[in-house]
């Protein structure tokens, strides 16, 4: 039988502990809590720690979908429980008894079904998983990787930038730039100013004039501010300001666009989902890159429709994040031209798999450069001996 004849039979829903694809929850000696500028920065009790709010609240979801040879497709994003809750008492039904190559259906029926409690966030976060579960069942049937199923690769290997703390390591390693989180917002006054680009200058006279350096604002700023700190990071060559605005600002993002040095570079997105959201930033111009996170956007059957307008508005798709996820998409991209490697190491000095310890086969970096690897779906499994829990059964 051929995989398209295949049927669905189970849907399954995990949370996991130990490690995971919720990468927020890291412990306080990680660069990823160290003090970085969020939208909560503006009450002081929350702004040393993005734990201290909540970011770790959700932990990692694990969608199996297995199909009725015993095939079992897999995919991991953040949404725990709650994520976990949906799949299991709302959207299975969309899944089994269906064809396993029904995913556009399924997608819709997913969306469409959710409409009066869901359109982005953890809802979206959970329709991704799902999605991406199908699309790793469906390439190990067809015994194929999943960037052959999207058209093929467009080039032989990715190119990569790394985020962490230490740019100046990541230049070491190969990588073609360096993103760091923004320490300090508009709360932090002008001394909080001065110390971000006082690290921005510190960095690029260790990386030299060439290397591509940028500072990922998490959400934190105001036009007013992120317009000033554009300016001032400019003089050090500063290659983008990554979400600098809280994503419903899509008024905000147009207006900095037109405030920022020319070649200083807008991007946004790893907090927007679906095609309607991106169209929002798209139409005003709002972003010279947008980021996506696969895990969170829709899945891929969304994101090629978010790439897709976005080619036609001739703005670029560099995917937040998502390791495997993202790069069976972005091989298969003309303007997806590099990708995005989360430095998951403490302190960013070594590469370490960006889900470790929870996938087994995770591609990492070599001299900056990805290849992906031809293993049937993903290419990734999951590691028997990180523990899952089933919440809910339907
Ligand atoms: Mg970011």
């Amino acid at each position: 039988m051929s995989a398209h004849q295949r049927t669905i039979a189970h849907v399954r829903a995990y949370t996991v502990t130990g490690g995971g694809a919720d990468y927020h929850d890291q412990g306080a000696d990680h660069w990823i809590d160290d003090h970085i500028a969020t939208p909560m920065s503006i009450y002081p009790e929350y702004a040393a720690s993005r734990q201290s709010f909540g970011l770790n609240v959700l932990g990692t979801l694990m969608v199996e979908v297995e199909a009725d040879d015993g095939t079992v497709g897999f995919a991991v994003s953040t949404g725990g429980e709650p994520a976990a809750w949906i799949v299991e008492k709302h959207l299975a039904r969309f899944l089994e008894g269906a064809k396993v190559t029904d995913i556009e259906r399924i997608w819709d029926q997913m969306y469409r079904s959710t409409l009066f409690y869901g359109r982005r966030g953890i809802v979206l976060n959970t329709i991704s998983a799902v999605d991406l579960a199908l699309y790793d069942l469906l390439g190990r049937l067809r015994q194929e990787p999943v960037y052959a199923l999207l058209g093929g690769p467009v080039r032989d290997e990715l190119t990569m930038y790394a985020t962490g703390a230490r740019p100046d390591v990541a230049q070491q390693l190969g990588f073609i730039g360096g993103k760091m989180p923004l320490h300090h917002g508009p709360a932090d006054g002008e001394e909080g100013m001065e110390a971000n680009i006082a690290l921005l200058a510190d960095m690029r006279e260790r990386v030299g004039e060439d290397f591509w350096l940028m500072y990922d604002c998490w959400m934190s700023l105001d036009v007013d501010y992120a317009t000033r700190l554009a300016h001032r990071a400019h003089e050090h060559g500063l290659r983008w300001l990554e979400e600098a605005l809280i994503p419903d600002d899509y008024w905000g993002y147009e207006q900095l666009r037109r405030n920022a040095p020319a070649d200083l570079l807008i991007t946004t997105g790893e907090h927007e989902a679906t095609r309607w959201g991106f169209r929002q930033l798209l139409e005003r111009g709002a972003a010279d890159i947008i980021q996506p996170d696969v895990g969170w956007c829709g899945g891929i059957t969304e994101l090629l429709k978010i790439s897709a307008l976005a080619d036609a508005h001739g703005t670029m798709v560099v995917p937040h994040g998502s390791s495997v996820y993202s790069y069976h998409f972005v091989i298969t991209r003309t303007n997806s031209p590099f990708s995005e490697f989360l430095m998951m190491h403490p302190s960013a000095e070594e590469i370490v798999p960006m889900f470790s310890p929870m996938l087994l086969g995770e591609p990492v970096p070599e001299n900056g450069r990805i290849r992906v690897p031809d293993t049937p779906g993903f290419g990734v499994e999951f590691n028997p001996e990180i523990p899952t829990h089933r919440p809910y059964t339907h």
